[in-house]
C-alpha cells in the first residue's frame, strides 16, 4: 500500500516538520493522530517512535487482548459482556470517570465477570485542548472513580488516551505513574460510513497474536459492534485464539 499523506489538508507543510523542534511539537502531533486513527492496523513507525508505549503485546501462544473504550454505559455494555461470556473470553475495558459515576452497577458487573477496568480520562478530553497539569487532573478523577467501584488492582495502571491524542509533554508527565496503552488494531466500529461486513473483515484481516484491538462501548459504535464482536469471537476462537485482558 502506498501511504502518502495529504500534508497539505492537514494543515501543514512537510518541511516543517523536520525544521523546527517546535514545529514538530505542534504539528507533528497532528500527523502522529493522522497515523493512530488512519489505519486499522498501527503503522510500525509508532512503536518505533514510542517504544514505551503498549501496541501490541508480546506472546508466545494465540493470544488476543480485546479492549472497549468509552463506556461503561447501559445495554451497549451489557451486550459485550454477554458477548464474551459466550466465548470465555477476558477484556480490558478503558472507562470515562463519568460513566463510572453514572453507572458504578454496571462496572462491578464487568469487574465480576473477570474483566480489567482501566483509565480514558474522566470526561474523554482531548490532550491537546489541556495543559499537562489539566490533564493528568482528569486521569486523576478517572483513578478515583475507578477506585470507588473496585477497578484498581495492584498490577500497573493503565491509561489509554481519548482518540489517541498525546503530547510528548503529556507523554513524558504520565509514563512514571501509568502505563500508556494504544492498540494495533482499530476496528472503526464507530465510524458510521463503514458497513458492519467491512468493519468486520478488515478487523480480522489485522488482527493475530498479541494483538491489541480496540471497539468502543458506546452508542456510537453499537451497530457495527453488535455485527462484528460475536463474529470475530467466533472465528479467533474456532482458530484456538483466546481473549485475554492486558
Ligand atoms: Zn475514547
Amino acid at each position: 500500500m502506498c501511504f502518502k499523506p495529504d500534508f497539505k489538508k492537514l494543515g501543514f507543510k512537510r518541511k516543517s516538520i523536520s525544521r523546527t523542534r517546535k514545529g514538530f511539537d505542534r504539528k507533528g502531533n497532528t500527523l502522529l493522530t493522522y497515523l493512530v486513527l488512519r489505519f486499522h492496523k498501527t503503522p510500525p513507525l509508532l512503536p518505533w517512535l514510542f517504544p514505551n508505549v503498549w501496541w501490541k503485546r508480546p506472546v508466545a501462544d494465540k493470544t488476543i487482548f480485546l479492549t472497549f473504550d468509552d463506556g461503561p454505559i447501559p445495554v451497549v455494555t451489557p451486550f459485550v459482556l454477554e458477548q464474551l461470556a459466550a466465548y470465555q473470553a477476558k477484556a480490558t475495558f478503558f472507562c470515562v470517570g463519568e460513566n463510572l459515576e453514572r453507572y458504578p452497577g454496571i462496572a462491578r458487573q464487568v469487574l465480576n465477570q473477570g474483566h480489567l477496568l482501566a483509565n480514558h480520562t474522566h470526561q474523554h478530553v482531548k490532550a491537546w485542548n489541556l495543559s499537562p497539569a489539566a490533564y493528568r487532573s482528569q486521569i486523576h478523577q478517572c483513578q478515583m472513580a475507578l477506585e470507588k467501584v473496585g477497578g484498581t488492582t495492584n498490577q500497573r495502571k493503565l491509561f489509554r488516551p481519548p482518540h489517541g491524542q498525546l503530547t510528548w509533554q503529556h507523554l513524558r508527565m504520565l509514563e512514571p505513574e501509568y502505563q500508556i496503552v494504544m492498540w494495533s488494531t482499530l476496528t472503526y466500529d464507530f465510524d458510521a460510513t463503514l458497513s458492519p461486513e467491512k468493519c468486520l473483515a478488515k478487523a480480522i484481516s489485522v488482527t493475530g497474536p498479541g494483538s491489541v484491538v480496540v471497539f468502543h462501548d458506546s452508542l456510537k459504535a453499537e451497530r457495527n459492534l453488535r455485527y462484528v464482536l460475536p463474529r470475530l469471537l467466533r472465528h479467533f476462537s474456532e482458530l484456538g485464539y483466546s481473549f485475554k485482558t492486558l
